[in-house]
C-alpha cells in the first residue's frame, strides 16, 4: 500500500564502496522495519538497467550498489534474490545478457551469489482502480516475488523533468509493450497518470522497497545522454513517491515534476516535502546546487504560457528530437520509436543515418533515451527559437 506517511531514511555516502553501503543499508532497513518482508521471501531486486552503459556514467544502478544490497538481503535471511528488469528495446535473454554484462550487472550478481533473471514471459496485472490503465503486462518474476526492491538512481529526465523511485518501476512492464504505452499516452500528463496507475497496482500485490543510488546521478540530458553528478547520497522509503518528494526538495526543482504531482493528487503523498517523516538526515543536508535540467525543460516564456494552457499547440511548440551528424545507422531508434516514425537511409558517401518523419513524433524521447551513440538531441522548435532571437 502507497502510505503518505511514509518516511524516508536519508544517508551521506560519498563513495562505492560494498561494505560502507551494507552498512547503510543495513541501519535503514532497521530503521524503516523492513526486515519482515526479507526474512524467508523470495525477493527480486528491480534495478534501473535502461541500456547497456557504463555504470560510472550515472545513468544505471551501479555495480557495487547492487551487491552490497543483495549481499545484505542473503544476511538477513531472503530465500532467494533474483535480478529484474526490463530495459529499454528489445527484451529477450540475448539482448538481457548484454545489457547485465554492459552494466557491470552479471559480475555483481554472480559476486553475490544472487541469480539474473532470463523468463521473458509476462502475465496480466489487473488494476480496477486505475485512472488510465486497468491491467497491465508485469514481467513474470515481478508478479511471483513475495517482495520487490525498487533500486532506482538519481536522474533528470527528458519526458518527465526527473527520474527515481515511481518512474523506475516502468521498467516491469515488458519489453516493447511500453512503446505502446508511450503511443497511448503522448502527453507527460498522461504517461505520469499511467505510470501512477501502475505504482498503484504493484503496491496493491506485495511491499515494496524503495532505494534510490544517488551517490552519483545524472543531470542534464537524462535518462542516458546527461552527465554523472557527484550528490552523495541514499535515499530509502517503502513509498516511492515520498522518496520522490524528498528528492525533489533536494533538487530545489521550481515546478513539480507530472508524475509526483499525480501521487500527489493521489493522496499518496504530501504536497510539500517539509511534512514528510526523515528519521535520520533531512533533503536539505543534501541541497544539490544548479541541478542541470534536460534540455526538453528549457522553455522560453512564451512555451511555458502555451504549457499552462496546454493541448496540440503546446505539444507542437515542445523541443523536438533531431538526429545528430555521426548517427551509425545501428537502427536501435528506428525499433524504440513507438510511433515508426525514424527511418534509416544510406547518404551517396553509403553511410547509413536516420532520420525523423516530425510529422508523426509525439516527443516521447524514447530514441533520445536509448541510442547507444548518444546521436539524438533535442532542439527547441524553430519558431521558437526565432521568437527568443527576436
Ligand atoms: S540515431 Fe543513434 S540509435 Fe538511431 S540509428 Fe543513429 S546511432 Fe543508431
Ligand atoms: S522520433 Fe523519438 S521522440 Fe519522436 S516518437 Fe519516435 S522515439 Fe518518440
Amino acid at each position: 500500500m502507497l502510505l503518505k506517511n511514509e518516511p524516508v531514511y536519508i544517508e551521506g555516502c560519498t563513495a562505492y564502496r560494498q561494505d560502507e553501503i551494507k552498512a547503510l543499508l543495513a541501519r535503514a532497513i532497521d530503521a524503516l522495519g523492513f526486515e519482515e518482508h526479507i526474512r524467508g521471501k523470495r525477493v527480486v531486486v528491480k534495478p534501473n538497467l535502461v541500456r547497456k552503459m557504463d555504470p560510472e556514467r550515472g545513468g544505471t544502478t551501479h555495480p557495487v550498489m547492487l551487491e552490497a544490497l543483495c549481499r545484505l538481503l542473503f544476511e538477513r535471511g531472503a530465500c532467494s534474490v533474483l535480478i529484474a528488469e526490463s530495459p529499454g528495446g528489445v527484451y529477450n535473454p540475448t539482448a538481457l545478457g548484454s545489457v547485465y554484462g554492459g552494466c557491470g550487472i552479471a559480475a555483481a550478481a554472480k559476486s553475490a551469489g544472487a541469480e539474473l533473471n532470463y523468463d521473458c514471459s509476462y502475465d496480466t496485472l489487473s488494476y480496477p482502480a486505475g485512472k488510465k490503465v486497468r491491467s497491465f503486462p508485469i514481467i513474470t518474476p515481478i508478479l511471483q516475488a513475495d517482495t520487490i526492491i525498487d533500486l532506482c538512481k538519481l536522474k533528470s529526465h527528458g519526458m518527465l523533468t526527473m527520474s527515481a523511485g515511481a518512474k523506475n518501476l516502468f521498467g516491469t512492464v515488458a519489453g516493447v509493450l511500453k512503446f505502446e504505452m508511450h503511443a497511448r499516452f503522448p502527453d507527460s500528463t498522461d504517461f505520469s497518470e499511467m505510470l501512477a496507475d501502475l505504482n498503484g497496482a504493484l503496491y496493491g500485490q506485495k511491499p515494496i522497497l524503495c532505494i534510490c543510488d544517488g551517490i552519483v546521478g545524472m543531470e542534464g540530458n537524462g535518462p542516458t545522454g546527461g552527465i554523472p553528478r557527484r550528490m552523495g547520497v541514499v535515499l530509502v522509503s517503502e513509498n516511492t513517491f515520498n522518496l520522490d518528494l524528498a528528492i525533489h526538495r533536494m533538487l530545489g526543482l521550481k515546478s513539480t515534476p507530472a508524475l509526483l504531482r499525480r501521487g500527489m493528487e493521489r493522496g499518496w503523498c504530501p504536497e510539500d516535502g517539509r511534512e514528510l517523516c526523515y528519521p535520520f538526515k533531512r533533503p536539505e543536508d543534501f541541497a544539490v546546487k544548479d541541478f542541470l535540467l534536460p534540455d526538453s525543460e528549457k522553455k522560453s516564456t512564451l512555451q511555458k504560457v502555451l504549457t499552462v494552457k496546454g493541448g496540440a499547440l503546446a505539444r507542437f511548440f515542445e523541443p523536438r528530437p533531431l538526429i545528430a551528424k555521426d548517427c551509425r545507422g545501428c537502427l536501435e531508434c528506428v525499433r524504440s520509436c513507438p510511433q515508426k516514425t525514424i527511418l534509416v537511409r544510406t547518404d551517396k558517401k553509403g553511410r547509413k543515418r536516420a532520420r525523423i518523419d516530425p510529422k508523426k513524433c509525439i516527443k516521447c524521447y524514447c530514441c533520445q533515451e536509448l541510442c547507444p551513440f548518444e546521436q539524438v538531441k533535442i532542439v527547441k522548435n524553430p519558431f521558437i527559437a526565432l521568437a527568443n532571437r527576436i
